[in-house]
Protein backbone atom coordinates (compact mmCIF):
# COMPACT_ATOMS: atom_id res chain seq x y z
CA UNK A 1 0.00 0.00 0.00
CA UNK A 2 2.82 2.82 0.70
CA UNK A 3 2.65 5.31 2.92
CA UNK A 4 -0.37 7.50 2.16
CA UNK A 5 0.39 10.21 4.70
CA UNK A 6 0.21 14.05 3.13
CA UNK A 7 3.12 16.51 3.99
CA UNK A 8 2.37 18.84 6.22
CA UNK A 9 5.01 21.38 4.82
CA UNK A 10 3.94 24.65 4.95
CA UNK A 11 1.27 24.60 7.57
CA UNK A 12 1.25 26.84 10.65
CA UNK A 13 0.13 25.79 13.90
CA UNK A 14 -0.80 26.85 17.19
CA UNK A 15 0.92 24.70 19.66
CA UNK A 16 -0.33 25.21 23.41
CA UNK A 17 1.33 23.08 26.44
CA UNK A 18 4.67 23.88 23.77
CA UNK A 19 6.73 25.29 26.83
CA UNK A 20 7.31 21.12 28.20
CA UNK A 21 6.23 17.20 27.90
CA UNK A 22 4.07 16.23 25.11
CA UNK A 23 3.62 19.96 23.61
CA UNK A 24 7.36 20.64 23.46
CA UNK A 25 7.73 17.08 21.98
CA UNK A 26 5.16 18.07 19.37
CA UNK A 27 6.90 21.33 18.47
CA UNK A 28 9.65 19.56 17.44
CA UNK A 29 8.02 16.97 15.21
CA UNK A 30 6.00 19.76 13.50
CA UNK A 31 8.97 21.41 12.78
CA UNK A 32 11.01 18.48 11.27
CA UNK A 33 7.52 18.26 9.65
CA UNK A 34 8.01 21.53 8.36
CA UNK A 35 5.42 22.98 10.12
CA UNK A 36 5.65 27.25 11.20
CA UNK A 37 4.65 26.98 14.77
CA UNK A 38 3.17 29.74 17.39
CA UNK A 39 4.33 28.03 20.77
CA UNK A 40 2.15 29.08 23.85
CA UNK A 41 2.66 28.54 27.72
CA UNK A 42 3.19 30.92 30.45
CA UNK A 43 7.02 30.26 31.25
CA UNK A 44 8.12 32.80 28.59
CA UNK A 45 11.82 31.47 29.28
CA UNK A 46 10.76 27.48 28.69
CA UNK A 47 8.87 28.33 25.57
CA UNK A 48 12.17 30.30 24.48
CA UNK A 49 14.30 27.37 24.87
CA UNK A 50 11.56 24.86 22.89
CA UNK A 51 11.60 27.22 19.89
CA UNK A 52 15.58 28.07 19.91
CA UNK A 53 16.12 24.18 19.92
CA UNK A 54 13.79 23.66 16.92
CA UNK A 55 17.25 24.36 14.52
CA UNK A 56 15.98 25.69 11.21
CA UNK A 57 12.77 25.33 8.88
CA UNK A 58 10.00 27.43 8.63
CA UNK A 59 9.42 30.62 11.41
CA UNK A 60 8.56 29.85 14.76
CA UNK A 61 7.34 32.18 17.31
CA UNK A 62 7.15 32.12 20.89
CA UNK A 63 4.08 33.67 22.73
CA UNK A 64 3.72 33.77 26.50
CA UNK A 65 0.19 32.91 26.79
CA UNK A 66 -2.41 31.70 29.73
CA UNK A 67 -5.29 29.62 28.19
CA UNK A 68 -7.29 30.75 31.02
CA UNK A 69 -7.22 34.16 29.96
CA UNK A 70 -9.55 35.02 26.86
CA UNK A 71 -8.29 38.01 25.42
CA UNK A 72 -3.99 36.34 25.82
CA UNK A 73 -5.62 33.44 23.91
CA UNK A 74 -7.21 35.84 20.86
CA UNK A 75 -3.86 37.68 20.80
CA UNK A 76 -2.03 34.55 20.31
CA UNK A 77 -3.91 33.53 17.54
CA UNK A 78 -4.02 36.96 16.32
CA UNK A 79 -0.36 37.12 16.39
CA UNK A 80 0.39 33.66 14.59
CA UNK A 81 -1.66 34.63 12.08
CA UNK A 82 0.35 37.98 11.35
CA UNK A 83 3.10 36.29 11.83
CA UNK A 84 2.77 33.36 10.17
CA UNK A 85 -0.69 33.11 8.42
CA UNK A 86 -3.35 31.53 8.31
CA UNK A 87 -3.72 28.89 11.49
CA UNK A 88 -4.38 25.66 9.68
CA UNK A 89 -3.65 23.52 12.99
CA UNK A 90 -4.47 23.75 16.65
CA UNK A 91 -2.99 21.67 19.04
CA UNK A 92 -4.13 21.88 22.50
CA UNK A 93 -1.52 20.39 24.70
CA UNK A 94 -1.73 22.87 27.95
CA UNK A 95 -3.29 21.42 30.99
CA UNK A 96 -2.79 20.49 34.28
CA UNK A 97 -3.60 16.74 36.81
CA UNK A 98 -3.22 16.95 40.08
CA UNK A 99 -3.78 13.47 42.30
CA UNK A 100 -6.64 14.91 44.94
CA UNK A 101 -8.98 12.35 47.28
CA UNK A 102 -12.37 13.81 46.68
CA UNK A 103 -12.95 13.85 50.42
CA UNK A 104 -10.26 15.83 51.03
CA UNK A 105 -11.49 18.98 49.57
CA UNK A 106 -8.46 20.07 47.48
CA UNK A 107 -10.82 22.87 45.82
CA UNK A 108 -8.23 24.99 44.23
CA UNK A 109 -6.78 22.51 42.63
CA UNK A 110 -10.23 21.08 41.50
CA UNK A 111 -10.73 24.78 40.32
CA UNK A 112 -7.12 25.21 38.28
CA UNK A 113 -8.43 21.78 36.66
CA UNK A 114 -11.42 23.05 35.56
CA UNK A 115 -9.72 26.33 34.07
CA UNK A 116 -6.84 25.47 32.57
CA UNK A 117 -8.45 22.23 30.66
CA UNK A 118 -11.84 23.00 30.07
CA UNK A 119 -11.87 26.31 30.07
CA UNK A 120 -8.34 27.02 28.39
CA UNK A 121 -9.61 24.03 25.83
CA UNK A 122 -13.01 26.55 24.99
CA UNK A 123 -10.71 30.10 24.68
CA UNK A 124 -8.26 28.30 22.44
CA UNK A 125 -11.46 26.67 19.65
CA UNK A 126 -13.08 30.13 19.84
CA UNK A 127 -10.00 31.83 18.86
CA UNK A 128 -9.45 29.39 15.59
CA UNK A 129 -12.85 27.99 14.59
CA UNK A 130 -14.37 31.36 12.91
CA UNK A 131 -10.94 31.26 10.51
CA UNK A 132 -11.27 27.61 10.28
CA UNK A 133 -14.56 27.96 8.88
CA UNK A 134 -14.67 30.79 6.77
CA UNK A 135 -11.33 28.96 5.02
CA UNK A 136 -13.01 25.40 4.65
CA UNK A 137 -10.61 23.35 6.18
CA UNK A 138 -8.96 23.23 9.75
CA UNK A 139 -7.65 20.41 12.08
CA UNK A 140 -7.75 20.83 15.80
CA UNK A 141 -6.31 18.12 18.11
CA UNK A 142 -6.82 18.04 21.81
CA UNK A 143 -4.23 16.01 24.02
CA UNK A 144 -7.15 14.72 26.07
CA UNK A 145 -6.13 11.12 28.10
CA UNK A 146 -7.36 8.04 28.56
CA UNK A 147 -8.88 9.39 31.59
CA UNK A 148 -11.34 10.92 28.96
CA UNK A 149 -12.18 7.34 28.44
CA UNK A 150 -12.05 5.54 32.08
CA UNK A 151 -12.33 7.15 35.33
CA UNK A 152 -9.44 6.76 37.80
CA UNK A 153 -9.51 6.67 41.91
CA UNK A 154 -7.25 9.96 42.75
CA UNK A 155 -8.01 11.68 39.56
CA UNK A 156 -11.54 12.12 39.69
CA UNK A 157 -11.99 16.03 38.41
CA UNK A 158 -9.58 15.51 36.21
CA UNK A 159 -11.12 12.70 34.49
CA UNK A 160 -14.02 15.04 34.80
CA UNK A 161 -12.24 17.67 32.44
CA UNK A 162 -10.97 15.09 30.14
CA UNK A 163 -14.50 13.93 29.58
CA UNK A 164 -15.70 17.44 28.90
CA UNK A 165 -12.72 17.46 26.44
CA UNK A 166 -13.94 14.59 25.04
CA UNK A 167 -17.29 15.57 24.86
CA UNK A 168 -16.52 18.64 23.54
CA UNK A 169 -14.81 17.23 20.57
CA UNK A 170 -17.08 14.91 19.49
CA UNK A 171 -20.13 17.85 19.53
CA UNK A 172 -17.95 20.34 17.32
CA UNK A 173 -16.46 17.26 14.80
CA UNK A 174 -20.42 16.30 15.03
CA UNK A 175 -21.98 20.02 14.41
CA UNK A 176 -18.87 20.72 11.51
CA UNK A 177 -19.13 17.46 9.98
CA UNK A 178 -19.06 19.08 5.98
CA UNK A 179 -16.92 22.03 6.44
CA UNK A 180 -13.69 20.92 5.99
CA UNK A 181 -12.90 21.02 10.15
CA UNK A 182 -11.15 17.94 11.35
CA UNK A 183 -11.15 17.54 15.17
CA UNK A 184 -8.94 14.52 16.74
CA UNK A 185 -8.52 13.64 20.27
CA UNK A 186 -5.21 11.89 21.34
CA UNK A 187 -5.64 9.80 24.68
CA UNK A 188 -1.98 9.41 26.08
CA UNK A 189 -1.77 6.75 29.20
CA UNK A 190 0.99 7.67 31.37
CA UNK A 191 3.80 9.87 30.17
CA UNK A 192 7.19 10.61 31.34
CA UNK A 193 6.58 14.52 32.27
CA UNK A 194 6.55 16.42 35.02
CA UNK A 195 2.71 16.36 35.03
CA UNK A 196 1.81 14.50 38.27
CA UNK A 197 4.89 16.20 40.10
CA UNK A 198 2.59 19.30 41.14
CA UNK A 199 0.37 17.38 43.22
CA UNK A 200 0.47 17.81 46.80
CA UNK A 201 -2.30 15.47 47.95
CA UNK A 202 0.27 12.95 49.54
CA UNK A 203 -2.90 10.55 50.76
CA UNK A 204 -3.55 10.42 47.02
CA UNK A 205 -0.62 10.20 46.19
CA UNK A 206 0.24 7.64 48.24
CA UNK A 207 -2.87 5.62 47.06
CA UNK A 208 -2.75 6.02 43.35
CA UNK A 209 0.14 8.23 42.19
CA UNK A 210 3.03 5.63 42.17
CA UNK A 211 4.63 3.93 39.43
CA UNK A 212 3.69 0.85 38.33
CA UNK A 213 6.90 -0.12 37.35
CA UNK A 214 6.13 -0.44 33.59
CA UNK A 215 7.87 1.33 31.25
CA UNK A 216 6.28 4.10 30.23
CA UNK A 217 5.72 6.34 26.84
CA UNK A 218 7.92 8.97 26.11
CA UNK A 219 6.61 12.26 24.75
CA UNK A 220 8.09 11.85 21.50
CA UNK A 221 5.04 8.35 21.38
CA UNK A 222 2.73 10.81 21.96
CA UNK A 223 4.45 13.36 19.41
CA UNK A 224 4.17 10.58 16.67
CA UNK A 225 0.71 9.51 17.17
CA UNK A 226 -0.24 13.59 16.92
CA UNK A 227 1.89 13.50 13.47
CA UNK A 228 0.20 10.42 12.12
CA UNK A 229 -3.61 12.29 12.67
CA UNK A 230 -2.54 15.45 11.28
CA UNK A 231 -0.89 13.79 8.11
CA UNK A 232 -3.66 11.75 6.91
CA UNK A 233 -5.48 12.55 3.10
CA UNK A 234 -7.86 15.50 3.52
CA UNK A 235 -10.91 13.43 3.14
CA UNK A 236 -9.28 10.69 6.39
CA UNK A 237 -10.64 11.88 10.07
CA UNK A 238 -8.35 10.19 12.57
CA UNK A 239 -10.81 11.37 15.33
CA UNK A 240 -9.60 9.33 18.28
CA UNK A 241 -5.90 7.85 19.31
CA UNK A 242 -5.49 5.98 22.41
CA UNK A 243 -2.11 5.33 22.98
CA UNK A 244 -0.62 3.76 26.04
CA UNK A 245 2.24 2.05 27.69
CA UNK A 246 1.96 -1.76 26.44
CA UNK A 247 1.59 -2.73 29.72
CA UNK A 248 -0.88 -0.50 31.30
CA UNK A 249 -4.11 -0.52 29.56
CA UNK A 250 -7.38 0.95 31.01
P1 LIG B 1 3.64 19.08 31.36
O1 LIG B 1 3.40 19.53 32.75
O2 LIG B 1 5.04 18.86 30.90
O3 LIG B 1 2.96 20.08 30.33
C1 LIG B 1 1.84 20.84 30.62
C2 LIG B 1 1.90 22.07 29.75
O4 LIG B 1 0.72 22.84 29.96
C3 LIG B 1 3.09 22.95 30.05
O5 LIG B 1 3.67 23.38 28.85
C4 LIG B 1 2.48 24.11 30.80
O6 LIG B 1 3.23 25.27 30.54
C5 LIG B 1 1.11 24.18 30.13
N1 LIG B 1 0.14 24.91 30.92
C6 LIG B 1 -0.32 24.64 32.16
N2 LIG B 1 -1.18 25.59 32.56
C7 LIG B 1 -1.26 26.49 31.53
C8 LIG B 1 -1.98 27.68 31.33
N3 LIG B 1 -2.80 28.18 32.27
N4 LIG B 1 -1.81 28.34 30.16
C9 LIG B 1 -1.01 27.86 29.21
N5 LIG B 1 -0.29 26.73 29.34
C10 LIG B 1 -0.43 26.04 30.49
O7 LIG B 1 2.78 17.76 31.20
P2 LIG B 1 2.35 16.90 29.89
O8 LIG B 1 3.17 17.24 28.74
O9 LIG B 1 2.30 15.51 30.37
O10 LIG B 1 0.84 17.40 29.68
C11 LIG B 1 0.35 17.85 28.44
C12 LIG B 1 -1.07 17.36 28.25
O11 LIG B 1 -1.06 15.94 28.15
C13 LIG B 1 -2.04 17.70 29.40
O12 LIG B 1 -3.27 18.11 28.85
C14 LIG B 1 -2.21 16.37 30.09
O13 LIG B 1 -3.46 16.28 30.72
C15 LIG B 1 -2.09 15.41 28.94
N6 LIG B 1 -1.77 14.03 29.31
C16 LIG B 1 -0.59 13.74 29.95
C17 LIG B 1 -0.33 12.44 30.36
C18 LIG B 1 0.90 12.08 31.13
O14 LIG B 1 0.97 10.95 31.66
N7 LIG B 1 1.92 12.94 31.23
C19 LIG B 1 -1.28 11.35 30.07
C20 LIG B 1 -2.47 11.77 29.38
C21 LIG B 1 -2.68 13.07 29.02
P3 LIG B 1 3.45 26.50 31.56
O15 LIG B 1 3.61 25.92 32.92
O16 LIG B 1 4.69 27.14 31.01
O17 LIG B 1 2.27 27.37 31.39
Amino acid sequence: MGDRRESLRGRVAVVTGASSGIGAAVARALADEGVGLALAARRADALREVRDGLGGGPDSIAVPTDVTDREQVEALVARAEAELGPVDVLVNCAGVMYYTLMRNLHEDDWRRTVDVNCTGLLHCLAAVLPGMLERGRGHILTISSDAGRTVFPGLAVYSGTKFFVEAVCRGLRLETAGTGLRVTTVQPGNVATGLAGHSHDEEALAAYGRPSGARVLDPDDVAAAVVYALAQPAHVAVNEVLVEPRDEPA
